[in-house]
């Protein structure tokens, strides 16, 4: 793991240090699956306005909104494959062997336990939490997630085509879920959330661990933070992703939000946005 203090001339310049996140001192809630480290994080370059840029401008609304014609849980398979390709881009940085060292950027030694800051994400072997290595738990992820892609119960690859997507819905009998009719199994949205919250842990680990070294030191930092603010307005606008999982990135989420990279419609939700929308629909 980098420890910011320990750098010398390699970081950005800049007047002062930052103390660690307010939001992440005073209100870390910890579930089951992550502890609290005793060391204090200082200097998060990454949660800094002028650190936060993108590679890209535009809405990422319009690349995540579900069009009008197509069935949500058909879309959300689509934006999970998405998510997946660009985080695993990202990973690929931190996965490439030095030349010297003949290891991987994250590996055993830099990173023994998956951390974001001062928390450190567990994973269940044999029914128990165990920290694992950093580099164990994203290729644990990483494996996981392929196969859940890859699973034709969880992500039907011939989905149910040619059928008009009527609104026609169950939800009187109480027997309606998200890619119901689009051949989803009833689990398909809270295997949508929980890819996502593992997805966000790698995110978590790659600025915690990583924005300094590599990405700030190959100037991978925009491209970065254009997959985690994409990544973000997915989690936000169909809320796949819970609030109290996204502290160990807060400060910097809320710079994004503030700057409208997020859009306030992400905030909002697509379900919020859809019930705007239906007293106008009359055309
Ligand atoms: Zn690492």
């Amino acid at each position: 793991m980098n420890n910011p203090n320990q750098a010398s001339g390699a970081y950005p310049a800049q007047g002062g240090v930052m103390t660690s996140s307010p939001s992440i001192n005073s209100t870390l809630s910890v579930d089951s699956a992550a502890t609290v480290n005793e060391n204090n994080d200082s200097a998060k370059y990454f949660f800094q306005e002028k650190y936060a840029p993108l590679n890209v401008k535009g809405n990422f609304l319009t690349l995540c909104a579900c069009p009008k014609n197509v069935e949500l849980g058909e879309w959300l398979a689509h934006q999970i494959v998405e998510q997946y390709r660009l985080l695993h881009g990202m990973l690929q940085v931190i996965q490439e062997v030095n030349s010297v060292t003949g290891l991987p950027i994250c590996n055993e030694s830099t990173c023994p336990t998956m951390s974001a800051g001062r928390l450190t994400y567990t994973w269940l072997v044999d029914g128990r939490a165990a920290k694992i290595s950093a580099p164990k738990f994203i290729n644990r992820v990483e494996k996981w997630i392929v196969s859940k892609i890859h699973d034709p119960v969880m992500f039907p690859t011939d989905p149910v085509t040619g059928v008009p997507r009527t609104a026609v819905s169950d939800a009187a009998n109480g027997d309606d879920w998200i890619g119901k009719t689009s051949g989803f199994p009833q689990t398909f949205y809270k295997d949508c959330q929980g890819i996502m919250k593992q997805m966000f842990r790698c995110y978590a680990h790659l600025y915690h661990g990583h924005w300094l070294d590599p990405f700030w030191h190959i100037n991978r930092h925009e491209m970065l933070n254009m997959s985690f603010v994409h990544f973000v307005t997915v989690a936000k606008y169909y809320k796949l992703v819970a609030d109290k999982e996204m502290e160990p990135m807060q400060p910097l989420i809320d710079l994004f939000i503030k700057q409208e990279k997020i859009p306030p419609e992400a905030i909002a939700g697509h379900w919020a946005q859809q019930q705007q929308q239906q007293p106008q629909s009359t055309a």
